[in-house]
């Protein structure tokens, strides 16, 4: 646990204030501290991970590849560390950043078990000062919001919905200590990721399950497996190239050369290649052609394809058609990767509610109730996601200058230069905000991408003698519209998905992140960079920081 006062609103030696100690904070502190950088990060929860420290529902794990889904900013920890398995689970991805925050002895600047709950610009200081759940104020020139696009949890707007007397989980908050479903009526909440993911295990282990759906999702198997030896060697001798090719790619996954066009291909062509990438599994499933997420009709034969997979997966030809998406393009919500979920629904003790057909009128302390039917439940589960990418800001008290909220700035979809940096808002960097790659992406490639970006941008303000660093409205504005632009070359505002705010009743319906691809971005931001920073203004500060070696 590191030492700190209980106001350090006095510590003069504070550069950077970080909130946030998932895979993204912790590299930031690592990154900052080694430039020399005086850094102290905020975290809510008791210990380090993120995501993965809060979603420990039953069979999560990730959807990109292990060996990719890790740093690559250290070769030491790369050839250190062995993942098990194809698709790592949750114990140990987070097993793996607690390594990683031991390794590089980082837990001694972070505050555990402390909430920032505000953010304010001080224009007479060019500082931040920041309030914690404690009552604490911590100040410093720079603030990073470490904290995650997929961090705040999101219940159903359904009435009664706290009244449920038995015991309720959210996936993204599951208990530490394991859950013991054996013999129980369980209700879940949600057909996304992570209840695709979880269900199967419930299944497994309850009495009964009822599965509450709004809307089907499409999902490809993991085809997960443990990992061979031959394989863990041939990928770490390779890595500086591998890791190179995820940077040079469009989502940040180690694929060689173009994919062709679904439209020009033949109907054997297509089916072939479709057939190739089932068999592969996972995420690469949309890798298949370069067009499925433009063209309707390339991407009518691809979720056409994963429409007749579900047919010959579930057993009941009336339940299949139920969770089959028929209204929106596959990919344009978030495409799941699943151990088994389909054939869960071959299952005796496993039943597929229609909410579609029979909306939910209540939770009440004994179950829940929809127009046509009443479930008791002992214990019910909500899949039902998160206030993505933007709901964890708006929960924090941000004010720039002119004492101006983000959460108004942002009141119509949120507007970033870069999703890196938002206009009145001096010295504040967003990781994987809204306006860059992030959730479309490898997501630890594009956090090293923004840690290495952000770093390099404060030793350079450091070197330079400059302590203020501003987006500017112009840079913001060609910025915001070149992400919708892309949004309207594409299929994705076609699906109510949490990309674009829809799963959230009353945000604004805006395509949040950025569809130029990881590639394309990378060199955008370099060439910023290069530029003196083009976009953003730059001046002396009122404050200095000096380098410093620890
Ligand atoms: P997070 O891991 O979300 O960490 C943010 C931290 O900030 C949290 O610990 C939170 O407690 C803290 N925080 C937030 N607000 C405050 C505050 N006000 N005060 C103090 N602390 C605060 N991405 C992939 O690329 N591949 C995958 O396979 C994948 N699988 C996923 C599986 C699940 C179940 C989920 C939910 C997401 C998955 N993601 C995946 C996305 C995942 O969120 C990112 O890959 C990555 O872990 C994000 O790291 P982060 O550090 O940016 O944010
Ligand atoms: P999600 O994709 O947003 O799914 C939430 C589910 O709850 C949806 O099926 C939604 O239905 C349903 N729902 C929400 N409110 C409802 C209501 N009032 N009534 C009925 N149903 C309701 O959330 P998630 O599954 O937690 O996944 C979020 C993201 O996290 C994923 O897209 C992915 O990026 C990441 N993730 C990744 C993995 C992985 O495989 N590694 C696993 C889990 C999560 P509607 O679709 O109709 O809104």
């Amino acid at each position: 646990m590191v030492s700190v006062s209980r106001d350090t609103a006095g510590d003069a030696s504070l550069d950077v204030v970080v909130v946030g100690a998932g895979f993204a904070g912790l590299y930031l502190l690592h990154r900052l501290r080694s430039l020399g950088f005086s850094v102290r990060v905020y975290e809510a929860a008791s210990g380090v991970g993120g995501t993965w420290y809060w979603n420990r529902y039953p069979g999560a794990r990730c959807d990109v590849e292990s060996v990719d889904y890790s740093y690559s900013f250290s070769p030491e920890l790369e050839q250190e560390w062995t993942w098990t398995e194809r698709y790592a689970a949750q114990p140990e991805i987070l097993a793996y950043l607690e390594h990683v925050a031991d390794r590089f002895d980082l837990r001694r600047d972070i505050q555990f078990d402390t909430r920032i709950t505000s953010c304010h610009f001080d224009e007479t200081t060019d500082r931040w000062t920041l309030l914690t759940d404690g009552g604490e104020r911590v100040v410093a020139p720079y603030c990073v919001m470490a904290t995650g696009c997929l961090s705040t949890t999101k219940l159903p707007r359904v009435p009664g919905v706290e009244s449920f007397a038995g015991p309720t989980f959210h996936t993204g908050q599951w208990p530490h200590e394991p859950v013991d479903f054996s013999g129980q009526r369980v209700g879940v909440i949600g057909t996304g990721s992570s209840a695709i993911q979880s269900i199967p295990h419930l299944a497994r282990q309850a009495a009964q399950l009822v599965i509450f759906q709004r809307t089907p999702n499409f999902s490809v198997p993991a085809w997960n497996h443990p990992l061979d030896p031959d394989y863990v060697a041939e990928v770490k001798a390779a890595y500086p190239e591998r890791r190179e090719l995820c940077r040079q790619s469009q989502a940040g996954f180690p694929i060689e050369g173009t994919p062709g066009s679904a439209s020009t291909a033949t109907e054997e062509e297509r089916a072939a290649q479709f057939g190739a990438k089932w068999q592969e599994g996972g995420l690469r499933f949309l890798g298949a052609f370069g067009d499925l997420l433009i063209d309707p009709a390339a991407n009518e034969a691809a979720s056409e394809f994963l429409r007749t997979k579900i047919r010959e997966r579930v057993e009941d030809p009336a339940i299949a058609a139920l969770l089959s998406p028929t209204d929106y393009p596959c990919g344009t919500k978030r495409l799941c990767v699943d151990t088994g979920y389909y054939e869960t629904f071959n299952r005796d003790n496993v039943t597929l509610v229609d909410l579609r057909r029979s909306p939910i009128e209540a939770i009440t302390p004994t179950g829940v109730v929809t127009t046509e039917a009443t479930y008791e439940f002992d214990a019910l589960v909500f899949a039902t996601g998160f206030d993505a990418m933007t709901g964890t800001l708006a929960n924090i008290d941000i004010r720039g200058t002119d004492d101006l909220p983000l959460i108004e700035k942002w009141h119509d979809g949120p507007r970033s230069y870069l999703g890196l940096a938002a206009s009145g808002f001096p010295n504040l960097f967003f990781i994987t905000g809204p306006g860059s790659p992030s959730v479309l992406s490898n997501m630890v490639v594009s956090i090293e991408q923004h840690v290495d970006w952000i770093a390099d941008c404060l030793d350079h303000l450091r070197r330079t003698g400059l302590g203020r660093i501003e987006a500017t409205p112009e840079a913001e504005e060609q910025w915001v519209d070149l992400v919708a632009q892309l949004a309207g070359l594409s299929l994705f505002e076609k699906a109510n998905s949490w990309y674009i705010g829809a799963n959230v009743e009353g945000k604004p319906r805006v395509f949040m992140p950025y569809l130029g691809g990881v590639n394309t971005y990378r060199a955008q931001c370099d060439e910023i960079a290069a530029n003196g920073y083009q976009g953003f203004s730059l001046r002396e500060g009122a404050h200095r920081v000096e380098a410093r070696v620890r």
